[in-house]
């Protein structure tokens, strides 16, 4: 389907996770006129989730003094796996009712429009590169730091997206064979040491082996230590929260540096909540990156941090719409 010609050429972008479902209405040059959220309620089946984006976007766009005939073209991102290409969500751990669903089938007949579906860290890292810490480059590699760790390759301008849309699922790259059990199956995954969960569940694991820690109140007093704690600990001096920090950052400069020799990207750029941790996080992946990288060739990449926060998928999905 082309891109519809209509007064306002409208673009939709919708970010949907498990909990909230976030949705941007654009003008074509991509300045955001208004967003909105709603419930995601994936439990309420794929009938009612598309029925009540539809509602929602009809809202969004008369809001915006405009109506459904005003949409060119909408983008959809969520969480894998998925056959992008054939448009259908195949399985999701967040939403056990979305078996197969042909989403952008769903969508592109309530809206009358082409729809775009990627992944919805791609749909994030397209974000970034087209409005935020990727702008100016060409090559880019984005990670988001939450649950696991989700990534987007954009390489010459473009996404990467392999034969079936699932290219660039980087946080199941193996950096310590027969390490930590993955949520995927794999042993030593870097999403298994370094997501948000994954940091929190090893300094959680640290403490109730009987590790000397500030954060064994926060066990004691919360039943979970989370990511957060640990860098707040970190900053008063604890010496375990140091401890699972270096691995944390360990783990991403050697994710890094496969990604560089994979794809040579000008930047790498991460998200998600984890960054909130600030520069003690970034210049630990740093200091590992200079410090495990070939000798070969002097690297000139830059390793720094989104700056969209929560708009980057919505904004990425909005310029795939007007990139399709
Ligand atoms: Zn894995």
């Amino acid at each position: 389907m082309a891109i519809r010609n209509s007064m306002a050429n409208l673009l939709i972008g919708i970010d949907v996770g498990g909990t909230n479902i976030k949705i941007g209405c654009f003008d074509t040059r991509l300045k955001l006129l208004k967003k909105t959220s709603i419930t995601t309620d994936a439990n309420t089946g794929p009938q009612a989730v598309v029925k009540k984006m539809l509602t929602a976007i009809d809202d969004l766009v008369r809001e915006s003094s405009f109506t459904l005939s005003d949409i060119s073209a909408a983008g959809i991102g969520t969480p894998g796996p998925a056959d992008y290409k054939a448009g259908i969500i195949i399985n999701s751990t967040n939403m056990p009712a979305f078996k197969n669903v042909p989403i952008r089938q769903m969508l592109s007949g309530g809206l009358h429009c082409p729809v775009v579906f990627d992944n919805d860290a791609n749909v994030a890292c397209f974000g970034e590169f087209v409005a935020g810490a990727g702008k100016g480059v060409t090559d880019m590699v984005f990670f988001t730091l939450g649950t696991g760790i989700g990534a987007g390759i954009v390489s010459e301008g473009k996404l990467l997206r392999g034969i079936s849309g699932n290219a660039a699922e980087l946080g199941h790259t193996i950096i310590y064979p027969d390490g930590r059990l993955c949520n995927c199956g794999q042993k030593g995954c870097v999403e298994a040491y370094a997501s948000a969960s994954n940091t929190a569940k090893r300094a959680t694991e640290a403490v109730e082996a009987g590790e000397k820690s500030s954060l064994k109140k926060v066990l004691d007093k919360n039943g979970q230590i989370t990511s957060k704690d640990v860098y707040d600990h970190l900053k008063t001096g604890d010496k375990l929260a140091k401890k699972i920090t270096d691995e944390t950052a360990k783990a991403l400069a050697i994710l890094c540096i496969n990604t560089l020799h994979a794809t040579e990207p000008q930047r790498i750029v991460f998200a998600g909540g984890m960054i909130a941790a600030g520069d003690i996080l970034l210049n630990r992946i740093k200091d590992y990156f200079n410090q495990q990288i070939w000798k070969l060739k002097k690297e000139t990449i830059e390793i720094c941090f989104a700056t969209l926060g929560e708009d980057a998928g919505i904004i990425g999905a909005a310029a795939l719409a007007k990139n399709q």
